[in-house]
């Protein structure tokens, strides 16, 4: 039988490069959903024949219901956030890859686990915002969390000896550094957009390459380390490995450190997550050591990219105050793509966020979307202070 998916985000970074993996393996799609993108989202159908299809933008979806009368293989269309939730849930699936940008990819995760199915989760705000909910959630429906995230696919294979993964003594969380890495705050103050833009190794969706200029990324990452794998963040250590070429390491009891290394693709982590525990050929070339220069390893400069000092500091706290830096960081970036702040602010802004409040402990979803709203008005209301 041929593994089928269901792929939200589908007309993203992540979401296209998973379907050149679900192209390359056979697999059937048994659903996509995005947000806008209608052009690229009738390619797909075309090509994979989704049974059912979600767009969030009404008036895209409006368009995509009339561009398909009449075609020849029209899928069901659902629209908005309950729409892409059904999608998450329908049955008839083997796996939900989410890959949904921002806290708006939270109720797809929660519903996907709720109907049982495993989760390949790019979607790393779905963690950072709501990482208890998401992992009851998971725990209660005997469903599964696979990495997408290219470092935390990196540790979870480095952990795939389960006699040793009880002996895991830390995390070594490689980050590449971004577009910024060595430069102060003087020269930070002047970065564009367009200089954000530019990440070194990757080519990804705007808002996280944003995050990886302002190390925002790397703070998410320290938060969906800590509910994906169950160690204190004091035990995940952030390493600068310029190259990407090691994409995260663990340390053992012994003190040995064991590294997942592999070309920066994104399609080896996406297909790893659809295949485990087995591994298959797949697109991705192969990492080719005779060209490879010198490795490089660097401490990460959180005095000066104070988002990731922010993120230290909001998982220390605990409750919601991980969800109230990713919202401030969702406007502040938004903010910054559209030429309204400049590239210091956004660490300024994520940092006072967190520094507002002590966020308390428990808290159910709707708190979660409180608190969100919260944090982007926040920013809202500091932006005459900037
Ligand atoms: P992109 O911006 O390239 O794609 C985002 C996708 O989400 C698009 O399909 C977009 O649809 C869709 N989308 C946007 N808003 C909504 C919404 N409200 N409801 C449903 N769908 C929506 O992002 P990336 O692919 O780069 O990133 C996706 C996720 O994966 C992020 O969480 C990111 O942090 C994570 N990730 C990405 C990596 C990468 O290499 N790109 C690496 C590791 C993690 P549309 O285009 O139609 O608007
Ligand atoms: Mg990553």
């Amino acid at each position: 039988m041929k593994k089928r998916i269901t792929l939200l985000g589908s007309t993203g970074s992540i979401g296209t490069q998973s379907l050149e993996v679900i192209r390359a393996q056979g697999y059937e799609v048994a659903g996509l959903a995005a947000g806008s993108n209608l052009e690229l989202l009738l390619a797909q159908i075309a090509e994979f024949r989704p049974q059912t299809v979600a767009l969030a933008d009404e008036a895209a979806c409006r368009e995509l219901r009339s561009r398909l009368s009449g075609v020849q293989y029209a899928p069901c269309v659902l629209q908005g956030e309950r729409g892409i939730e059904d999608v998450a849930r329908m049955p008839d699936t083997d796996i939900v890859l989410n890959a949904v940008v921002g806290i708006a990819g939270l109720g797809a995760t929660l519903a996907a686990l709720g109907a049982g199915h495993d989760v390949a989760l790019a979607n790393k705000e779905s963690l950072v915002a709501g990482g208890q909910l998401v992992l009851d959630a998971a725990r209660k429906h005997g469903a599964r969390l696979l990495p997408v995230d290219s470092e935390h696919s990196a540790i979870f294979q480095c952990l795939q000896d389960t006699a040793s993964a009880k002996r895991l003594e830390k995390i070594l969380l490689t980050a590449s550094g971004g577009p910024f890495f060595g430069m102060g705050r003087e020269q930070l103050a002047g970065k564009t957009r367009a200089d954000a833009l530019r990440h070194p190794n990757w080519s990804m969706g705007a808002k996280i390459t944003v995050d990886s200029a302002t190390l925002m990324n790397k703070g998410l990452e320290l938060i969906e380390a800590v509910w994906l794998f169950g160690l204190p963040p004091g035990q995940v250590q952030i390493v600068v490995q310029r190259q990407s070429i090691i994409h995260s390491m663990v340390q053992y009891a012994d003190h040995s450190v064991i590294a997942q290394l592999g070309v920066p693709d994104m399609r080896i982590p996406i297909q790893y997550a659809l295949t485990w525990p087995d591994r298959v050929p797949g697109p991705a070339p192969e990492l080719d050591f005779t060209c490879l220069g010198p490795l490089t390893f660097d401490v990460a400069d959180e005095e000066t990219f104070r988002c990731l000092a922010a993120c230290k500091k909001a998982i220390a706290k605990g409750g919601l105050a991980p969800c109230a830096a990713n919202g401030a960081n969702e406007e502040a970036v938004a903010l910054f793509l559209r030429d309204e702040i400049g590239f210091l602010d956004i660490g300024r802004l994520v940092e006072a966020v967190v520094d507002s409040d002590s966020f308390g402990g428990a808290y159910t979803l709707e708190d979660v979307y409180e608190c969100d709203r919260m944090a982007r008005a926040f920013v809202h209301g500091q932006l005459q202070s900037l």
